[in-house]
């Protein structure tokens, strides 16, 4: 399945929860979850619906997917890695979801979603390292160094999503030098780092039927 292009805040309405889908938006009051929180479509006030198992772990792992704005392929892939390392499998998922450099970008501020991190990434705006990188779902390492490029210094949309960070705060496994326009991964993120209302339980038990 390709990725969703359909309206964006719909997706938050279908999950019941607001995804912080579109930078500042989510923020304001023009939030469509917030002036409208019952799901899309004409059966979408309907309550009391029962919902299966499935379908609990089916929403579960659109939520995750729609999160961190992946096809069911790019996300199904991303499991099956997470599958064969050691430890928790759903744990793993969530850690390697964080470590993707659109991901990145959107956690120290660059960017203000991760839609927007990862066009910025193909775009050219960050370097790993020294290194140019524009491949979103670049893993980042412990020790890695983001860095704005130099041309892309003076973007308006990086300087506005930078000022805006604050509100968001820099997950603790993350060090931003706002003035330098650079970023540490100081370790990798565990659990606890990862406070989205996610049960990745629920997805493992769908792939795992
Ligand atoms: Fe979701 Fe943001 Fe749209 Fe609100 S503005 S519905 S949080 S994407």
């Amino acid at each position: 399945m390709a990725r969703y292009t359909g309206a964006v805040c719909r997706q938050c309405r279908r999950e019941n929860l607001k995804l912080f889908l579109k930078g500042d938006r989510c923020y304001s009051d023009k939030c469509a979850f917030d002036r409208r929180s019952y799901s899309p479509g004409q059966h979408g006030q309907r309550r009391g619906r029962k919902i299966s198992d499935y379908g609990v772990q089916l929403r579960e792992k659109q939520k995750a997917k729609r999160m961190y704005g992946l096809s069911e392929k790019q996300f199904h892939l991303f499991f099956e890695r997470a599958e064969r390392q050691k430890d928790i499998t759903g744990t793993n998922l969530l850690i390697l979801l964080e470590r993707r450099l659109d991901n990145v970008v959107y956690r120290l501020g660059f960017t203000g979603s991760r839609s927007q991190g990862r066009h910025f990434v193909k775009h050219n705006h960050f370097r790993v390292n020294g290194k140019k990188i524009n491949i979103p779902s670049y893993l980042i390492k412990t020790g890695d160094i983001i860095e704005i490029n130099e041309t892309s210094r003076n973007v308006k949309a990086i300087s506005e999503s930078l000022e805006a960070v604050v509100r968001r705060g820099i997950p603790q496994w993350l060090e931003l030098e706002k003035e330098n326009l650079k970023g540490r991964v100081k370790s990798f993120p565990v659990r606890e780092d990862i406070t989205m209302p996610i049960q990745e339980q629920l997805i493992v038990e769908l792939y795992s039927k």
